[in-house]
């Protein structure tokens, strides 16, 4: 108790007092994020809102005086428990550093304070003709610092990558209080280690990101999107391989399996074919006649692939219904039970209808729904699972399910998690697909930059 007080006590000399939380339910709330844990393992001893990189340095003294954990939170809208608080700790929450601090039209590049929210970059940087395509599918909400932390994707990875292909710099705050510049403002740099590349994805376990560089691209001229519908998962996924082998490169490839079409035109009605077993949506964009000439060849590959309806965007609403119709899925997962639980699970994209399949398998013999969306483009699947916390068997079931799923993604030559991360929710699964000599070289670094084991403890291993 008289450390908490001492701990209180030395935040506060250091920032406003609004900027410091130490109520309990103010603590309770930040204790947790978007993850559907069955318990809150421990609560946060106070919760703080940075302003400035100096501020953040002072903090991390603190945190090192009294050994106490720090874990970084931007919008706190993980799926993996890489925010949950486990050992107490303080809460850095990046809300009030979300600036852009500046957009270079000619260098196209962004740099931006690790608060600011992607959704936001992305409609600023728009305005300069410019385009940030990493998109989680929450990206209203998620920071750059979480996106970075997480290295997240979204449904245009296939063809544009994920957060990590666009971080260019970065400023970090290290365990000691140092200040560490990842890299530079160029778009190529071959100079040495490329150190950034240790932080994304790092889940706040090696430093504090505090500011980044992005690289942008000309924004393109127009987008459209298909949805088509197939009676058997395999042609879905064939069709795949027949669009890429006529040299045409889709932003979005997703994938929509029969109870996640069911589900969401259960609670969201628009119109969805229910009684197929899975449907493709393909956007491609560029310039318009190169939009409309790609859209007819995909139409007649699709056609001769087996589909059996295709729907196509020709206005803005219509391009709206279906992305709401996929983007839904978890939303209406969260219906049929009090609980939803999703993974993304990855593998070859030439595994991936023997992974849907077999995902489907599992669940049906552990007696589980399952709702299954993903990114065929990419090979990976989010299945989404409710479920009632609140009755042990079937947690126990979900729990046994899981476990076999991730087993299966192994066999197939998949890893645990393609944009996620594994924050403490899969760290008890990380060795199946990585390398026990990889993680030991993991375990090392993280002595490395954080000796004292401050930034957010035991997340991801
Ligand atoms: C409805 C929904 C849809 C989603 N869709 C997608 C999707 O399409 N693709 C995808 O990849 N993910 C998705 N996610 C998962 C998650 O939202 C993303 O990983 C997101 O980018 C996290 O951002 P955040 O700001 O909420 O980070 P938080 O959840 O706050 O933090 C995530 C991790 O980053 C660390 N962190 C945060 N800020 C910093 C910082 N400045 N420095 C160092 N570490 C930091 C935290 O400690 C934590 O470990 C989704 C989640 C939800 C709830």
């Amino acid at each position: 108790m008289l450390m908490k007080n001492n701990l209180a006590k030395d935040l506060r000399k250091i920032l406003p007092k609004e900027n410091v939380l130490l109520e309990l339910e103010e603590r309770y709330a930040y204790s947790q994020d978007a993850t559907n844990l069955k318990e809150i393992k421990s609560i946060a001893d106070a919760v703080v809102f940075v302003e400035s990189i100096e501020e953040i340095q002072a903090i991390v003294k603190v945190a090192n005086k009294h050994r106490t954990p720090i874990i970084c939170r931007g919008a706190g809208t993980n799926v993996v428990g890489a925010c949950s608080v486990e050992h107490g700790g303080i809460i850095l929450n990046f809300s009030k550093m979300n600036k852009i601090l500046e957009i270079n039209r000619q260098n196209m590049t962004a740099r931006v304070q690790a608060g600011v929210i992607v959704g936001e970059l992305q409609k600023q940087v728009e305005k300069f003709g410019l385009y940030y395509p990493p998109d989680p599918s929450n990206l209203a909400v998620s920071t750059i610092g979480g996106s970075i932390a997480q290295s997240s994707g979204g449904a245009k990875t296939f063809k544009y990558g994920s957060t990590k292909d666009y971080v260019i710099d970065m400023k970090v705050v290290m365990a000691n209080g140092e200040v560490l510049q990842t890299g530079a403002n160029t778009i190529k740099n071959a100079t040495g280690y490329n150190l950034g590349s240790l932080f994304i994805g790092s889940e706040g376990t090696l430093g504090i990101v505090v500011e980044a560089t992005l690289k942008l691209i000309p924004k393109p001229e127009t987008q459209r999107v298909l949805m088509a519908y197939f009676d058997e998962v395999e042609d879905s996924v064939r069709a795949v391989d027949s669009i890429i082998e006529q040299r045409i490169y889709p932003t979005t490839i997703d994938f929509m399996d029969k109870n996640a079409i069911q589900t969401v035109e259960k609670f969201y009605p628009t119109g969805l074919l229910t009684d197929k077993e899975s449907a493709l949506v393909i956007e491609v964009d560029g310039f318009s006649k190169a939009v409309e000439y790609q859209s007819e060849i995909i139409k007649n590959i699709l056609k001769s692939s087996g589909a059996s309806a295709i729907q196509c965007s020709t206005n803005e609403e219509e391009y709206n219904k279906i992305w709401t119709a996929r983007r839904s899925s978890m939303g209406a997962c969260a219906k049929l039970k009090p609980n939803v639980t999703t993974d993304d699970v990855i593998v070859p994209r030439g595994n991936l209808a023997k992974l849907v399949l077999g995902i489907r398998e599992i669940c049906t013999r552990y007696e589980l729904d399952v709702c299954m969306v993903g990114h065929v483009g990419d090979g990976s699947v989010h299945p989404q699972i409710p479920i009632d916390y609140r009755n042990d068997d079937e947690y126990k079931r979900y729990k046994l399910a899981k476990s076999e799923i991730y087993n299966l993604t192994a066999k197939l030559g998949g890893i645990l998690s393609g944009e996620h991360g594994i924050g403490s929710l899969k760290r008890d699964y990380i060795h199946m697909v990585v390398n026990p000599l990889a993680l030991d070289y993991m375990r090392t670094i993280k002595k490395i930059f954080d000796p004292n084991n401050i930034l957010n403890p035991y997340k991801i291993f």
